[in-house]
């Protein structure tokens, strides 16, 4: 069994690594927390960095690196593990590298979109120009995507849309709305449909919602008499819950692996300046261990992910593990936060900016954000449903 990247793909990862280090800003770096896994921390969603994410988005458009695992007729070279190079190696230097619009309008246009619909909306997705928020979740409709109450109604050659989305992650930072909404009152799973709605649209009113961590990273939005024009409607009418859950296969394969790597760099390092400051001592062995824990889950990590992303690109099915991998990856977020607040004790619940930070409050503000990991995206629940009926064949009861 060969675990290698090829020679063009180590020289790739060089180039990527030269990019993030000339690229990102060491003080953004420093002042973005993107803890691994959790969805509250990310900086694109954050309104303090959405200049700067915006900038960044046109630069790795400029060099193709928004499209890579997609054919040549949409900007790639047709290499998921290109792609997840730069989720990587950017994500490691918490750089902003993938968002809905790559992860899951793009993926959705180029196979149910008409030639027409994707002539307008990837030019801009491919060269980082539009962006895009989710609009699934309702106040009572999270995981039963099928109950969908926002209503799509139409007249003339436009779509009336009244309706509330919440937890809209971006929503207050980005362009574009990826809508569901209900099109036809007699089906559930078969009456919903896909729209592309421009924030700007005379009706949509977005308010961000505070996070636990402290930032504004989700919203509520309300849609009164929304135009939107039909042309906007993408694929087929009825058949957006199935667009849906094709793309959430993208969606969570974009796990920011960098991450993980990140922090366990970042803590080994802590725990060996702790060595030195408290010397042989019970706390520093005990840190010492958790250490050695931390590093065999993240290896783990790191041969599946890259395991599944060889699949993927290798033409295999991987909606199982996209979905063993989401679940994973957002459970070991929670636990490599509680492993890091125990490695720095008390501190460990002290916010940034005080005399007595440590880790730059990291380890405090990882262990509120995690908590969303098992949450957004199909919750760890939901994800155990799927991987054991669909793929161990067990009966859904
Ligand atoms: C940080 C964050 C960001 C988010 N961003 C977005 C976004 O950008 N756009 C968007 O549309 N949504 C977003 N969401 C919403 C997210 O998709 C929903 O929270 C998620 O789908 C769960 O829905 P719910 O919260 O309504 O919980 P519910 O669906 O009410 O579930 C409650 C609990 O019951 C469990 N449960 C539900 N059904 C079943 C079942 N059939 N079998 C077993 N257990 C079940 C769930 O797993 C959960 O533990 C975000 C959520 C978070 C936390």
């Amino acid at each position: 069994m060969d675990f290698e990247f090829t020679e063009e793909e180590l020289a790739f990862r060089e180039e990527v690594e030269n990019f993030a280090r000339s690229e990102m800003p060491r003080e953004i770096e420093e002042k973005a927390y993107l803890w691994p896994g959790g969805y509250g921390t990310l900086p694109i969603f954050e309104k303090e960095f959405e200049e700067f994410c915006r900038n960044f988005f046109l630069k790795l458009g400029k060099k193709g690196w928004l499209s890579l695992g997609w054919p040549e007729k949409y900007g790639g070279v047709n290499s998921i593990v290109k792609q997840a190079i730069v989720d990587d190696v950017l994500s490691y230097h918490r750089a902003p590298c993938a968002h809905a619009a790559t992860s899951i309008v793009a993926p959705t246009l180029m196979r149910f979109g008409s030639d027409e619909m994707n002539n307008i909306w990837m030019p801009g997705i491919i060269n980082g120009t539009t962006s895009f928020w989710l609009g699934y979740s309702e106040p009572d409709v999270g995981s039963d995507l099928g109950s969908v109450k926002t209503t799509a109604v139409k007249d003339g050659s436009e779509y009336v849309v009244n309706g509330q989305k919440i937890w809209s992650s971006g929503a207050h930072v980005t362009d574009y709305c990826w809508l569901l909404a209900k099109t036809d009152d007699s089906s559930k799973h078969k009456g919903m449909s896909l729209f592309i709605v421009d924030n700007n649209t005379p009706g949509v009113t977005i308010k961000p919602i505070t996070n636990i961590a402290g930032i504004d990273s989700f919203n509520e939005v309300f849609f009164d008499d929304v135009r939107v024009p039909e042309k906007n409607l993408v694929g087929e009418k009825n058949n957006g819950f199935y667009y849906v859950m094709s793309a959430l296969e993208h969606e969570r394969i974009v796990i920011g692996f960098g991450t993980f790597r990140r922090i366990l760099d970042e803590l080994t390092q802590y725990v060996k300046e702790k060595k030195k400051a408290v010397g042989n001592t019970r706390e520093y062995e005990e840190a010492r261990n958790i250490i050695a824990l931390m590093a065999i889950e993240v290896e783990v990590l790191k041969s599946f992910f890259w395991r599944t992303v060889w699949m993927m690109d290798n033409g295999h099915k991987a909606n199982i593990e996209a979905s063993a991998l989401k679940l994973f990856c957002s459970e070991l977020g929670v636990s490599l936060s509680n492993s890091a607040v125990d490695i720095l004790g008390l501190y460990g619940q002290i916010d940034k900016g005080t005399k007595w930070t440590q880790f730059g409050g990291r380890a405090g503000i990882g262990y509120l954000d995690s908590i969303s990991g098992p949450i957004g995206a199909g919750a760890s629940e939901i994800q155990r449903v799927l991987i054991a009926t669909r793929g161990l064949g067990l009966p859904r009861g």
